[in-house]
């Protein structure tokens, strides 16, 4: 069965055993978090007294890719194939007027930090912020939407600051800057695992991911308009804030611990002035803890979608890619391939570098090497890999920005205040680790122990130890 809401799905964790239920008062200051990253990966958390609000939060219900898989009902083998129909296929959302989002309103006497339980994260981290807000605008030369997860600093009762990479949003609000306008956006906290991973998906900036969203479901998805502005949102979100990125304003952001497990810098960056909130009776609040595995996954599945559906298109021998947890889900891909020639994983490794700028290494692999097994992958390079003849380099290439490493090279051009068109520069590393095409006979044969597969442990190992006691004994 496909769980297309959020509380259709905690009700689903919870009946599972999914759910770690936190009843005791705990404080948003760093407490909430550590409490979520104990239970990383193996329960989500629910705290239902976060210190000095009625409102629970949740986090971590989408730690796993074979729970992703279970929300869409689909097996972890297909995940990446139906994330891709549904990106190539979007499907319109359905518009409705008397959406659960808004049963509440408030448009007066705005207080972020008093009305939403915002916690504060990491140690080093510039205050409260909102993680898993879904930031919503409208292309002011198209109309068309764009989705996107920024992150959000609370800065007084009703500003935030935001961190826009140079991406879609970033395009609307300079759009609407050199125009001397705000951009009306909309934050959504608190949707389905379906419409959290349709947010990232890699689209052409006139694609809405709702659309995409919406194809994910078994039922269009219902939106609907905000009460402040023309911004469509998802109908059964737990809390949507309205407002405006506002022109030539800036205000100091960050630092904030980032997916890489870093801190990004200190800037002058955008601010949002809220002109509503609006809820559901007793919504629930979502926080993704940042660089745990709720935050990996969501930019690994729509991104590894997209690469593999891009890899494909030039090179029919690949068969499966994975963005590695160790590259923090984003700057190491490996890739399964079925080389007929040799020098076809060096194009591979450039076709791979073409499909996202945050790839910096790549591992290419045979068919026998299970590709979602690090210590498999370590294994081939280990044993299938020479640097004099199978090792690709290229220098200066743009790279991520958050990748902490990249601003070596700023430092190494004795600057410190390093301009913004200078950022993010990297060096990316292909290893063809596939073995030849033709070898002698033994060379390249992998040790195999014929039976291992039809061994049934259960038919040979007994519950008593009758025979080994008796030895001992002697
Ligand atoms: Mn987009």
């Amino acid at each position: 069965m496909q769980h297309d809401t959020l509380r259709g799905w905690l009700g689903h964790l919870r009946k599972t055993g999914r759910i770690a239920h936190i009843e005791r008062e705990v404080a948003l200051t760093h407490q909430l978090a550590a409490i979520a990253k104990k239970l990383d990966g193996h329960q989500a958390a629910y705290f239902s007294h976060p210190k000095g609000h009625d409102m629970p939060v949740v986090s971590g219900f989408m730690s796993r890719r074979s729970w992703i898989a279970e929300a869409l009902d689909v097996p972890e083998s297909s995940l990446l194939e139906t994330f891709r129909r549904a990106s190539e296929r979007p499907r319109a959302c359905a518009l409705v007027s008397t959406p659960s989002c808004q049963e509440i309103q408030i448009k007066k006497q705005i207080d972020l930090g008093r009305i939403l339980p915002i916690p504060v994260h990491s140690e080093h981290d510039n205050g409260a912020y909102i993680t898993a807000g879904l930031v919503i605008a409208r292309n002011p030369k198209t109309g068309i939407q764009n989705v996107s997860i920024n992150r959000l600093q609370v800065q007084s009762n009703d500003r935030l600051g935001i961190l826009m990479l140079p991406r879609h949003l970033w395009a609307f609000y300079k759009e609407a800057e050199s125009r001397g306008e705000a951009l009306s956006i909309a934050i959504v906290i608190g949707v389905d695992p379906l419409t959290m991973l349709a947010s990232q998906a890699i689209l052409p900036i006139d694609v809405d991911e709702l659309t995409v969203a919406s194809a994910l479901h078994k039922e269009p998805l219902r939106v609907a308009r905000c009460i402040t502005n023309d911004i469509e949102v998802p109908a059964d979100a737990e809390i949507v804030i309205e407002g405006k990125i506002l022109p030539q304003i800036r205000a100091l952001e960050g630092p904030f611990g980032e997916f890489p497990k870093y801190y990004s810098s200190q800037e002058q960056r955008e601010v949002i002035q809220v002109d509503a909130i609006t809820h559901r009776t007793n919504p629930i609040f979502h926080t993704i803890i940042p660089a745990e595995m709720e935050h990996l996954l969501l930019g690994a599945i729509p991104r590894e979608a997209t690469i593999l559906s891009l890899l494909q298109k030039s090179f029919p021998g690949v068969m499966d890619v994975r963005l590695s947890t160790g590259g923090v889900c984003r700057y190491h891909l490996y890739v399964k391939f079925k080389k007929r020639r040799e020098g076809e994983p060096k194009n591979v490794i450039m076709g791979a570098f073409a499909a996202h700028y945050d790839i910096k290494h790549v591992v290419v692999v045979d068919e026998d090497v299970n590709i979602h097994d690090p210590t498999e992958v370590e294994w081939a390079v280990a044993t299938r890999f020479q640097a004099d003849r199978d090792l690709v380099v290229i220098h200066g290439a743009q790279g991520s920005l958050l990748d902490p490493s990249t601003t070596v090279n700023a430092a190494a051009i004795g600057q410190t205040e390093v301009p913004q068109e200078q950022q993010g520069i990297s060096s990316k590393v292909g290893f063809d680790a596939t073995k030849p095409v033709s070898y002698t006979a033994h060379v390249f044969t992998r040790v195999k122990i014929p039976g291992l597969d039809e061994i049934d442990l259960k038919d040979y190992v007994s519950s008593s130890s009758v025979g080994l006691d008796t030895h001992l004994k002697n």
